[in-house]
């Protein structure tokens, strides 16, 4: 049987893994767009903060890929399915047949439609690629002494971004649309506390703006503000997002909303084509983080091979914002906004430590960690796992409560 993949991103590693365990020695193909082998994108910002080679980016050797019967085709871009024929074609003019297909071509940042997004100078990040042409122009602007920088959006990419732009030595400005920074991670008070310790880091933050337009001399030179005053930047990267990469599909006449859409076993609405990864949407829900990458790749390569061996039932949003320094995590639902919900908090600023526990029920369903990593496992556990806390109350919340203890009771 011969398994085809489109992307080379982590979706598509795990499901081939998944793949060559379940069905060893089948053929598998991944064709990929990159010239790159397979590399995790939040490597990415530490290669552009200066602390990675370029070499440590890619994960796998040679002989990995070897080992397991998968065969990776770089710089080679699948620019057609065609469902009947079950074949996949290649801008290169080849084609490839399939057994079964994945569609797992991840996401593309969002630009936003503002005049002179498109000038030399303005940049998104995504790729290996991306970071190089970055990290080249924030070394031109060091050198000619041009230290201005501006991100647009405080979302985790244009933060963790800022943070390396700023250990490169740049001076950056993070411009937030919304009222505080991080508003899908943590509350209005939880992000007062974090913005004071980004401010720390030396990166300026203008929240309630709005780019007009970018400015530019041939080459950027500023951002000008819907309201206020006009930003100079002579690097400008914009972080507002990223949309499905949904044309493949589209134009296969696969069924698709904001994204490929999938049932629980990865299926799309093909016949023998799967989807997974940031591409994928399942009960109307594009989470578009790794874990929900993992975990769809697992199970759409397990039932490539055996259809109905695994089931996808969601994937309990967990995300870590890595500036270093600062540890801030928001796993499951953290803003409800229907009744029902009971909400802990605790806040100090002087530590910088804030924590929100979200419960129904007296379970708890989503938790906001600020410079408190230790939780961070055992709160994961306790959303997972549906744990009866209530008897615990806000003590829940105190430095020295032992939430190991009702983990491994798997549950109070
Ligand atoms: C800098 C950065 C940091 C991040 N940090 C985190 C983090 O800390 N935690 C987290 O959970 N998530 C993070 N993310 C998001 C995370 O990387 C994505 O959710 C994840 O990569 C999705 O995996 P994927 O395999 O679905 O898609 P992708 O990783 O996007 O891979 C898709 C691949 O398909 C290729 N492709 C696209 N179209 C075609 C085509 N037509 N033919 C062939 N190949 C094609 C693309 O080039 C790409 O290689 C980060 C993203 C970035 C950019």
């Amino acid at each position: 049987m011969k398994f085809v993949i489109a992307g080379n991103g982590i979706a598509a590693i795990t499901a081939g893994r998944a793949i060559s365990a379940g069905a060893p020695g089948a053929q598998v193909e991944i064709y990929t767009d990159e010239p790159h082998p397979y590399y995790l994108r939040p490597r990415l910002i530490q290669f552009l903060a200066g602390r990675l080679r370029l070499e440590d980016l890619y994960v796998y050797p040679p002989e990995w890929y070897a080992k397991r019967g998968i065969a990776v085709h770089l710089a080679t871009k699948v620019v057609e399915v065609d469902t009947s024929r079950q074949q996949i074609l290649l801008e290169d003019r080849g084609e490839s047949s399939y057994d079964r297909l994945l569609l797992a071509v991840g996401s593309s940042p969002f630009r936003p439609p503002v005049p002179g997004i498109g000038q030399d100078g303005v940049f998104t990040l995504r790729t290996i690629d991306d970071a190089l042409a970055i990290k080249d122009r924030a070394e031109r602007c060091i050198s000619a002494g041009s230290r201005e920088a501006v991100v647009i959006g405080g979302g985790l990419l244009g933060l963790e971004c800022a943070s390396a732009l700023t250990t490169q030595g740049l001076e950056v400005t993070v411009l937030q649309r919304g009222s505080w920074l991080l508003h899908k991670q943590i509350d209005q008070e939880g992000a007062s506390v974090l913005q004071e310790q980004i401010e720390r880091l030396g990166i300026r933050v203008m929240g309630n703006v709005q780019t007009e337009s970018i400015l530019s001399n041939g080459s950027v030179t500023g951002v000008s503000l819907k309201s206020g005053p006009t930003v100079p930047a002579h690097l400008v990267l914009c972080a507002a997002g990223v949309t499905p990469n949904t044309d493949l599909a589209k134009d296969a006449g696969l069924e698709v909303k904001r994204g490929v859409l999938v049932d629980h076993q990865l299926r799309t609405s093909a016949e023998y084509v799967y989807a997974a990864g940031d591409v994928a949407e399942f009960q109307g829900k594009l989470p578009c983080i790794i874990p929900a990458a993992v975990e769809q790749g697992r199970v759409a390569g397990a039932n490539m091979v055996e259809p109905g061996s695994a089931t996808y039932h969601g994937t309990v949003p967990s995300t870590t914002l890595k500036v270093v320094g600062l540890d801030l995590t928001s796993i499951g639902l953290i803003a409800p906004q229907e009744e029902g919900y009971q909400e802990l908090r605790r806040a100090d600023r002087a530590t910088g430590v804030y924590r929100k526990l979200v419960l129904r029920d007296g379970r708890i369903v989503g938790a906001i960690l600020l410079g408190d990593r230790q939780r961070v496992p055992e709160l994961t556990k306790l959303v997972k796992q549906g744990a009866d806390v209530s008897r615990y109350g806000d003590s829940l919340l105190d430095d020295d409560f032992e939430l190991q203890a009702i983990t491994n009771e798997g549950g109070a």
